[in-house]
């Protein structure tokens, strides 16, 4: 029996009855509805029964208990060991490294901002064991003690990430990018203008040094006249005017003002620009602001005129998005970078990688036979890879590639099927002075060539320079790059390296060192890259292992207050 109605009608009178209560709600809401406010309760100023550990709030799987147990179970022996003894107590370098890395970590790169972090930062208090030192004692052991170890710590890091499986140091994604140096941008120094300037002056010595010496011959009547190079270095110069200012000993004022024009006009420019040179080494530019500098074409070109800017070329290796090597060059070519970037690695872990995959600004004769001599497989494209694999490029009959070779006798087949003999051979020196070998070969007639129109349009028969090496190295890399390995590295690589660089520089703003000269600009690099790893590990599973490391150790002690203490107490 249904007492209460039919269920259709009773729904009408339930909705009808919400809709006028919300009328009613929306209405009169202020006057007879007021919701009852709740806060917090403060607890600043209530007492506690017991001191609070105040690092007890630092979440066991936080980036900075990572930072404190990696540094913990680093060797640090060869730093401890620069430490000199006497005088007042020093900060700890474990300290110290754990407080420079996880400011690295979490963008903190300022010295004085570190300073500040350790007295208002829980994070940086817990790293330090609530020592406080000052900007001066965070700076001085970051550019005098860090500065010459920071390539071992960063390599005892890596191996650290080796035993955890994270990377294993068999392959190396590389690539490079070029980050601005800090310096001026208009106090360029270019090698070529030093060379010319140089050769004018030297010519306008010589001048004087001549009419000095025919009037000296004039006075004394002299008959044999002393042959003057035309090249000087500002110490010959010097003791030339030493003789000078000797032999004349009251000279006549044209001769005088000479003397005096190369003394102090003369000597010092030419010692200035030789000064220039040296400070050039083997580069074609410098900055005056900052000499290890090189100005190089950058990316992000904001002015859009392709301006060039002081810079520092940065390579890195990585792996699983971990940067297991870093070097810095002062040339923007990547090609040339290769040799010393892989030396560097080979030194670092006493150990080369059995792979390396790089992009085609690395794909050249020297680096090719260099990764061939130390047993390296190397996935490194050339130029014009992506082209050659192309339908068009395929078969087009005219391209140097696409000529049938007789191996046996030596000689092409041009499309018309005339046969290009060898006609000659020649030397290619690269900028870093690697020389190749190239070969000519020559086609007999193409004057009545019906194909000349699209075989060439140099004047004569055609003529074509094959380096033979280098071909045979193309082919082999093309081999590996179109194998199912070299397939996956290639699709890798941009998710390895390029992320990495775009983690440092767009989401890290790591667009500009802050330091100046080469050795400072390393170092920062180094603790760039340590900063990375450090998050990449805090994101890929460190936090669980924290978490059982911490806890492993909170059972022999009463507090994690007390395992901070008891590490920090010296
Ligand atoms: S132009 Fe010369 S090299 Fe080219 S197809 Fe004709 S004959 Fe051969």
């Amino acid at each position: 029996m249904d007492n209460g109605g039919c269920p259709k009608s009773r729904a009408v009178f339930f909705f009808v009855f919400y809709i006028l209560f919300c009328i009613f709600m929306v209405l009169y809401n202020d006057t007879f509805y007021m919701a009852k406010v709740v806060f917090k309760m403060g607890s600043g100023h209530c007492p506690t029964l017991f001191p609070e550990n105040i690092f007890d709030k630092i979440p066991d799987n936080h980036p900075a208990r990572l930072v404190n147990e990696v540094v913990d179970s680093l060797d640090i022996s060869e730093i401890i060991s620069l430490y000199k003894g006497g005088g007042c107590s020093a900060y700890h370098p474990r300290m110290m490294l754990k407080v420079l890395f996880y400011g690295y970590l979490s963008n903190v790169y300022s010295c004085r901002k570190i300073a500040k972090a350790l007295g208002e930062n829980i994070h940086f208090m817990y790293l330090s064991g609530n020592a406080t030192p000052d900007f001066r004692t965070i700076n001085d052991f970051r550019g005098k003690i860090l500065k010459d170890k920071i390539q071992s710590i960063f390599a005892e890091v890596v191996k650290l990430l080796v035993s955890m499986g994270y990377v294993s140091l068999e392959v190396q994604y590389i690539d490079g990018t070029k980050i601005e140096a800090r310096s001026n941008r208009y106090t360029f120094v270019w090698r070529k203008r030093v060379e010319n300037s140089k050769a004018k002056l030297e010519q306008k010595i010589a001048k004087i040094l001549s009419d000095i010496e025919s009037h000296i011959q004039a006075d004394t009547q002299a008959e044999n006249e002393e042959c003057l190079p035309t090249k000087f270095d500002s110490e010959a110069l010097r003791e030339k005017l030493a003789v000078l200012n000797k032999k004349l000993k009251e000279p006549s004022k044209q001769l005088a003002k000479d003397l005096a024009k190369l003394q102090e006009e003369h000597l010092p420019k030419l010692a200035e620009y030789e000064q220039h040179l040296e400070n050039l080494g083997d580069r074609n530019s410098y900055s005056k602001t900052d000499v290890d500098a090189t100005f190089m074409r950058m990316k992000d070109d904001h002015m859009k005129n392709g301006q060039l800017k002081p810079a520092y070329n940065l390579q890195i290796s990585t792996e699983n998005q971990f940067i297991t090597h870093l070097s810095l060059h002062q040339k923007p070519n990547d090609t040339t970078t290769l040799p010393a970037h892989l030396e560097g690695y080979a030194a670092a872990y006493q150990k080369q990688s059995a792979e390396v995959v790089a992009d085609a600004g690395y794909g050249s004769e020297q680096n090719y036979e260099m990764l061939d001599k130390k047993g390296i497989t190397g996935y490194v494209k050339y130029n014009y890879f992506h082209q050659e694999q192309k339908k068009k490029v395929r078969n087009n009959p005219f391209l140097v590639q696409n000529l049938f070779y007789n191996a046996e006798q030596d000689f092409f087949v041009c499309p018309m099927g005339q046969k290009m003999d060898k006609v000659g051979t020649g030397k290619r020196t690269s900028d870093n002075g690697y020389v190749s070998q190239v070969t000519y070969y020559q086609a007999q007639r193409c004057e009545d060539c019906p194909l000349r129109g699209l075989c060439h349009t140099a004047k004569g028969n055609r003529r074509i320079e094959v380096n033979q090496r280098l071909s045979a190295l193309k082919d082999k890399a093309r081999t590996l790059l179109l194998s199912e390995k070299g397939k996956e590295h290639r699709s890798k690589r941009p998710i390895e390296v390029e992320a990495v660089f775009g983690q440092l520089k767009h989401n890290n703003a790591f667009n500009r060192f802050t330091f100046k000269g080469i050795e400072m600009v390393i170092l920062e690099a180094l603790l760039m890259a340590m900063g990375h790893n450090f998050r990449k590990m805090a994101t890929k599973g460190w936090k669980r292992l924290l978490f059982y490391l911490f806890y492993f150790k909170s059972l022999f002690y009463t507090n994690r207050y007390a395992i901070a203490y008891q590490k920090y107490a010296l």
